[in-house]
């Protein structure tokens, strides 16, 4: 395996399958700091577009990957921070479409993963719906809620963001998924629920989920619902939103996560993988994850990810996290 900067996993995802990562901007440089974030505190602030890493050396890791005709459900535009700041993912996206076709596996798709603050802009909305799939983020119903919840970068606006989120709906004609997570105490009464829903109908997704903090988050002890709870409030979406949050502990559903074999078919050249303590940490660095989740993602066995874990622990690059009773490793 070559020796990836930008691309990370494929990794176990719970909506996306096998999904390959690709990072195109510094880790949390974002437009907003939102109080559940998985990766950690914002430590860059910033509503300036540039091109944050080499686009030509990411598109060479890209092509690189593909030549080794490994296999993945999706190739996500995602990472540590907002993909729409770099300038030119939009470049990535197409190179996704384009070098997909004719592999053997050509059935490779492509998602970006935004919190959508940047929609407004015409030029973000073009190269957005180069992906196959979109994922948006709308958790608040007003200025106040959003500001409480996402923490944005002062030049934001709230109704902005709806205005490019309803104009990107207008023009993509590609899967668009929303994504509304809910803090008990911000956004989780039924009233306010409704009034996201309200505005999520002008937007009209394809499909809407629903989340809560599951795993350790960048504020500490951000407050999570139930299981039972999200699902009464998914009824206030229509159609009813899907429960995403993972409330069983290291057991992601079945369904959402790729066969062992995906990761590891004897023989492959998959199956030669070894996960290394890089790809690891890679791995922890943009999301915590119990021991299971990395040894599923890997292919091996929960005590080697633990040796790996300690090895890490001790060179300060991963913590541990208990989190609702369960042990998450944190990178970074
Ligand atoms: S959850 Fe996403 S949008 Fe929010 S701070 Fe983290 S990376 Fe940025």
């Amino acid at each position: 395996m070559p020796d990836f900067k930008y691309l990370f996993g494929p990794v176990p995802s719970r909506r996306f399958g096998l999904s390959l990562g690709v990072d195109l901007v510094p880790h949390k440089t974002c437009t907003l700091d939102c109080i559940f974030c998985e990766v950690g505190p914002t430590t860059h602030r910033t509503l300036s577009r540039k091109e944050y890493v080499p686009t030509e050396a990411v598109l060479k890791e890209l092509a690189d990957w593909f030549a080794l005709n490994l296999k993945a459900d999706f190739i996500t535009v995602t990472g540590s921070g907002e993909p729409t700041l770099h300038t030119r993912f939009g470049d990535v996206l197409a190179a996704i479409r384009t070098q997909g076709r004719g592999r053997p596996h050509a059935g490779v798709r492509s998602a970006l993963l935004t919190n959508s603050t940047l929609l407004h802009l015409p030029e973000v909305r073009t190269a957005a719906a180069l992906a196959d799939v979109v994922k948006v983020s709308l958790s608040a119903w007003d200025l106040a809620s959003f500001a409480a919840i996402t923490r944005p970068h002062a030049d934001l606006s709230f109704d902005c963001l709806v205005d490019g989120l309803r104009k990107f709906r207008q023009d993509f004609s590609g899967e668009l998924w929303m994504e509304v997570f809910i803090v008990p105490g911000l956004n989780a009464l039924r009233s306010q629920v409704e009034a996201i829903a309200a505005l999520t109908r002008t937007i009209r997704p394809d499909r809407l989920q629903l989340n809560t903090a599951v795993r350790p988050t960048a504020q500490q002890n951000v407050p999570s619902l139930s299981e039972s709870q999200l699902h009464s409030l998914a009824g206030c979406f229509a159609p009813a939103a899907e429960v995403i949050a993972r409330f069983v502990p290291g057991a992601a559903p079945m369904h959402d996560l790729p066969r062992r074999s995906a990761l590891a078919e004897p023989g492959s050249r998959s199956g030669s993988r070894r996960a290394d303590k890089a790809a690891v940490l890679a791995m922890l660095q943009r999301r915590p994850c119990t021991a299971e989740d990395v040894a599923h993602a890997f292919a091996l066995s929960r005590e080697e990810i633990e040796t790996m874990a300690r090895e890490l622990i001790a060179e300060h690059a991963v913590r541990k996290e208990v989190r609702n009773g369960e042990t998450y490793y944190v990178g970074g």
